[in-house]
């Protein structure tokens, strides 16, 4: 008898049909002596929905009513789930964050959990309660509700396997899995049986949608069994997923496990700022005052005392850390800021380029033979990006995810 926690993404449970199909699959998994504790998503869409409805009021400054008016989605979500299970004869009860007691920071729109209390999760599985959680959402240290950030009920599942020491926290969702590529752009792509966590983290802090890079970043700091299933695929022989693993390689590791992408990029280039000690900090430091994430950093070799400093940061924050820039071009002697929100960074992943070389060579060549320009490169131990024009996105991935070997 094994211990799941199962979340449910928007489109599993964004009508009464898919929520009929989520209460047959807990019912099957109860029939077979297991326990089960569910967490859910708000319905499809209505997340979306609700920010725009804030939006519309203008939700500047008014972080802790986004919170508010966010956390509704999953309040019904979750009563819909539990009626439904207890329609079908099985005792349940929904909670919000704030009555199982996930503790959060106090950071609205984006808050961390801190813990979570099990006794009543407890009690209902000892009286064969299904409990149905709110994900997304939790209570910060004044009693305030906060939401996790997008993509949110990840965490929240993954902190509630952990908590309760659950045997696996199953993400069920609209894809069967983890693939090698997004096979919406990468039509060869494979879903792999397999990924480590290591690994995991990477695909997802570097634009893959699967999961929440807190929940992957959760699991791995505390070793929580994961896995990504289909909510699709009612035959649970067929509908293995992908495990993702705490051992440090899987079986027949290849070298590049999976290739992504971000099209939240901008690049910006201050051309022909002076070559002297402090320049990189005075371009920077106003941008990180303002809170903006900065992510590659690229500086030519100086030629006449002259060079070009480049990096990138999100699409959203493009326009401000332009302006910022500009505002310091006196102090720094530039000649001219120029940017660019027309680009996109591919990346590939694997655990095997720790022990092989030439992996970068083959991924420059690769894009090479497609005519697609490298304008910058970043590497670690288990990643390579590359920044190129949004418009080779879609070739790039491509060419980049045969080159390797993982086309079907
Ligand atoms: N409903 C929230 C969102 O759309 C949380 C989630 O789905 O994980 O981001
Ligand atoms: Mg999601």
């Amino acid at each position: 008898m094994a211990l799941y926690v199962q979340k449910y993404g928007g489109t599993s449970v964004g009508s009464l049909e898919r929520i009929d199909s989520v209460v047959k699959r807990i019912d099957r998994c109860l029939a077979s002596g297991h326990h089960v504790i569910v967490v859910v998503s708000a319905m499809a869409g209505e997340t979306d929905r609700l920010i725009d409805l804030g939006l519309a009021l203008g939700a500047q400054g008014g972080e802790r009513e986004m919170d508010m008016l966010m956390s509704t989605g999953e309040q019904v979500s979750i009563a819909l789930l539990a009626l439904a299970l207890k329609a079908h004869g099985h005792a349940s009860r929904s909670y919000l964050g704030s009555q199982v007691a996930i503790r959060t920071d106090d950071a609205h729109t984006r808050a961390r959990i801190i813990d979570m209390d099990t006794k009543r999760l407890s009690a209902d599985l000892d009286d064969g309660v299904v409990p149905v959680i709110a994900g997304f959402q939790g209570v910060g240290p004044d009693g305030e509700i906060t939401t996790l950030g997008r993509g949110g009920s990840d965490t929240t599942a993954v902190a509630v396997a952990y908590a309760l020491s659950a045997d696996e926290c199953q993400i069920f969702t609209d894809v069967d899995g983890v693939y090698t590529a997004d096979p919406r752009i990468v039509p060869n792509a494979r879903r792999l049986d397999a990924i480590t966590i290591e690994e995991m983290q990477e695909l997802s802090s570097l634009g893959s949608k699967v999961l929440a890079v807190r929940s992957v970043e959760f699991a791995n700091k505390h070793r929580v069994p994961l896995r990504v299933l289909s909510s699709f695929v009612e035959d649970d022989n067929q509908n293995t997923g992908t495990l993702i693993t705490h051992e440090e390689t899987v079986m027949e590791q290849p070298l590049v496990s999976g290739v992504t992408y971000s099209k939240d990029e901008a690049k910006i280039t201050f051309v022909g700022v002076s070559d002297e000690p402090g320049v990189a900090s005075d371009i920077l430091g106003p941008v990180g005052d303002a809170g903006i994430e900065v992510d590659m950093i690229v500086q030519n070799t100086a030629l006449d005392g002259r060079t070009d400093f480049t990096f990138t940061v999100r699409r959203g924050d493009f326009a401000q850390a332009m302006q910022l820039v500009r505002e310091v071009r006196d102090q720094v002697g530039g000649r001219e800021v120029v940017g660019d929100d027309g680009i996109v960074k591919l990346s590939v992943v694997g655990v095997g380029m720790r022990s092989h070389a030439g992996v970068a060579t083959t991924m420059f060549k690769a894009l090479a033979q497609e005519g697609i320009n490298i304008q910058m490169v970043s590497t670690s131990e288990i990643k390579i990006s590359v920044v190129i024009a949004e418009r080779y996105l879609e070739l790039g991935l491509r060419c980049v995810h045969s080159a390797f070997g993982l086309d079907t």
